[in-house]
């Protein structure tokens, strides 16, 4: 694709890097074919080619954010299909984010989205508020039947309300500061990222995770500092928040690289993986961090990815179980981490299927499902039916968003990999038997 920017713009390497990723682009429209928002909507400007040229044209003519660009790129998932599919190597994901800085920074929304975004954002990335949020949200059920008469506003409401848990599970016992000494023979050292979002939602996942690595000889950490990567708020277009929130746990972690060492900082949830594989770029032009920024993404591992290394040994336990795995976008398509968390279960024994279309997003996306309730509800359900269609068990994911957006369409289980690897090297009951017996119904303890 020619541009057109000139040598004044190009001084911004911002605006040369987006240079270089769009004269990649020889207009081939392949990645239609498997952009979420395309096949739902089928319109051009919902896919990624139709958004590169409102890139193209927003940036080339140094434009503020038009509504027509912010709701293109509102609809935009970030799955990052699009760039799994390109032929030419397009770098998609520098684009998207690029768009969205400027949609917030030029681009002034209605007061209700405007208010609703800052909530979010003052929100999600925080523990205990994002915790104090989903006890509102119980009494704010009620409200539930009235909030479609309100428009997108009462939509969002609806959706966020419907994604809270009915029950809210336990504080999670991880403490920060605190280090766990493995069983036997150690082999290795590693941080858990306990988070934001997930250690709330759903603390068993690292804790399952915790003792899986422990049984297998690795030493894990969770240093004090450690909070939200900033994934959620940079999806939003909230470079300064991100940074911040990045920042202090590249403090945290550097403190223990620099101590007793680490080698790796395992994630959980494969948003937060791919976000933090991405520090280097985050940081690349700031002298104080690039460096540090650089060695915390390139110690960084989905979960998944650090289990392989460690070789587990076979095991029957999850004989006659069947498991539809369901990649999220971020582990196959941010991070292209595809082979293990199956090769894991497989090794473990269960029988594990694949999801038709399993390239297309369950609609979860980050704030996503919150902020484009129609569009994330028509995709969780066309992933519900395609998972309903290989009759599983259970439902594996290795990443808590889209685990509870599945959730919220189906009875079947979906717990995270390592909660069933967990499971099956365990010789208790597995964590997630307090959702209400064994996932896999008689005669499968
Ligand atoms: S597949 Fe790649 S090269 Fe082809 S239109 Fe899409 S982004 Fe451009
Ligand atoms: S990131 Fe996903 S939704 Fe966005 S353009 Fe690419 S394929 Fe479509």
């Amino acid at each position: 694709m020619q541009t057109a920017f000139t040598l004044q713009q190009l001084a911004d390497p911002d605006i040369q890097e987006a240079d270089s990723v769009l004269r990649r682009c020889v207009h081939c429209g392949f990645c239609l074919a498997t952009c979420p928002t395309y096949l739902e909507l089928g319109n051009e400007l919902d896919s990624p080619r139709g958004r590169i040229y409102l890139i193209k044209d927003m940036l080339e003519n140094d434009k503020r954010a038009s509504e027509e660009v912010t709701t293109h790129i509102d609809r935009c998932l970030s799955c990052l299909s699009c760039m799994t599919t390109c032929p030419s190597g397009v770098d998609y994901m520098r684009l998207v984010d690029q768009a969205r800085v400027r949609i917030e920074k030029t681009y002034r929304r209605p007061l209700l989205d405007r208010l609703f975004r800052a909530l979010l954002s003052a929100i999600l990335p925080y523990r205990r508020r994002f915790r104090m949020a989903l006890r509102l949200a119980g009494l704010g059920r009620a409200l539930v039947p009235v909030l479609n008469g309100f428009g997108l506003a009462g939509r969002r409401l609806e959706a966020m309300l419907a994604l809270a848990p009915a029950r809210l599970p336990a504080r999670s016992t991880i403490k920060p500061g605190v280090s766990f000494t493995p069983e036997g023979e150690q082999r290795g050292r590693v941080a858990l990222l306990n988070g934001c979002a997930q250690s709330v939602l759903d603390p068993g996942i690292n804790l399952a995770a915790l003792r899986l690595l422990s049984r297998f000889g690795v030493e894990v950490v969770f240093p004090k500092g450690e909070a939200c990567c900033g994934a959620i708020v940079h999806h939003m277009g909230r470079a300064d928040q991100a940074r911040r929130l990045a920042r202090a746990n590249i403090d945290a972690w550097m403190e223990e690289i620099e101590g007793e060492g680490l080698d790796a900082i395992v994630t959980t949830t494969s948003g937060c993986g791919t976000t933090i594989k991405d520090y280097a770029h985050l940081f690349r032009d700031d002298p104080a961090y690039a460096e540090k920024a650089a060695r915390v993404a390139a110690l960084t591992a989905d979960v998944s990815e650090y289990l392989a290394l460690l070789k587990l040994p076979p095991s029957r336990r999850g004989a006659h179980v069947v498991v539809a795995y369901h990649a999220a976008c971020s582990l196959q398509h941010g991070q292209r981490v595809t082979r293990e968390p199956k090769a894991l279960l497989m090794n473990a024994g269960f029988e594990v299927r694949d999801v038709p279309e399993g390239h297309i997003c369950c609609g979860s996306a980050g704030t996503y499902n919150i902020l484009q309730p129609d569009i994330a509800e028509r995709l969780r359900d066309r992933k519900v039916g395609n998972i309903a269609s290989v009759a599983p068990d259970v439902i594996a994911a290795g990443n808590i968003g889209c685990i509870a957006q599945i959730a919220s369409g189906t009875h079947v289980p979906v717990l995270h990999t390592v909660e069933l690897l967990d499971w099956a090297y365990g010789d208790d009951e597995a964590d997630f038997l307090r959702r209400g017996g064994s996932p896999f119904g008689e005669g499968v303890s």
